[in-house]
């Protein structure tokens, strides 16, 4: 069921949003060689409480980190790790969540580890910018589908790979909620049509290589077939009248 978000709500989940977003800023300047992916979740849990809030994938189907934090061929799920060290060159995906007085905000953002080679700066900024193109073709009126179609066309020009293996998501009031948002497109399943109230997650997730991806044994941790690179961005958006809100930007 598609829960169209009543004033309340959307109050609650832009506040929680903001936090996120904020929290995103912060790591921009936190993160930095030498540290490892689990200094990096120690820091957000700290500030998400400090925001009053909760890190809402911790403990979520029994994800064991406060965040996600996915490094160079790890597409998503990362699980952070205190002998995962970063390197010059490298470059991390960190996916949160935060539940603020039972409202939820999602957001990715890859950032580069020092300086990186031009190949994956290319891949960071095409990626963030399918991700716009996805928010852009996100109106009223329009349908699930227009979005993943969206940030194919707009990736069309570059080799890469689509993930099609995960999906956005509405959110707001839980985690995950429907309707699911192909990424991709052409894409199986329903083609809601958008509606004002909605919120949703849109997070592309585009390989340097194959768009395949592999499930470690830790039932978590998605990599890249062919282990090349990866990036995710993820915004949580408001269907308005007008063009979409971006709720977790500043
Ligand atoms: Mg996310
Ligand atoms: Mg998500």
């Amino acid at each position: 069921m598609i829960i169209i978000k009543n004033e309340k709500q959307i109050e609650g989940i832009r506040t929680s949003c903001k936090l996120l977003a904020e929290l995103f800023t912060k790591l921009e300047e936190f993160i930095e060689p030498g540290m490892s992916t689990w200094d990096i979740d120690l820091y957000a849990a700290e500030i998400i409480r400090k925001m009053g809030g909760n890190a809402a994938f911790l403990g979520y189907g029994g994800f064991p980190g406060s965040i996600c934090s996915s490094v160079n061929d790890t597409v998503i799920h990362g699980i952070p790790s205190k002998t995962e060290i970063l390197k010059d060159g490298d470059i991390i995906g960190c996916d949160i969540g935060i539940e603020l007085n039972g409202y939820y905000s999602d957001s990715a953002h890859t950032y580069a580890v020092g300086s990186i080679s031009n190949e994956a700066a290319q891949l960071l900024k095409k990626t963030e910018e399918s991700l716009y193109a996805g928010i852009n073709a996100a109106v009223r009126g329009g349908r699930i589908k227009d979005i993943g179609r969206a940030i194919t066309e707009y990736l069309k020009p570059y080799a890469y790979g689509i993930v099609d293996s995960f999906c956005g998501h509405g959110v707001g009031l839980d985690v995950h909620e429907d309707p699911q948002i192909p990424n991709y497109y052409p894409s199986r399943g329903m083609n809601h049509r958008l509606k004002k109230g909605m919120v949703l997650a849109i997070e592309p997730m585009i390989n340097l290589g194959t768009h395949e991806v592999e499930v470690l044994d830790d039932e978590w941790t998605v990599k890249t077939e062919d282990r090349a690179l990866s990036a995710h961005f993820e915004h949580t958006i408001l269907i308005t009248d007008d063009k979409p809100e971006i709720l977790t930007a500043l």
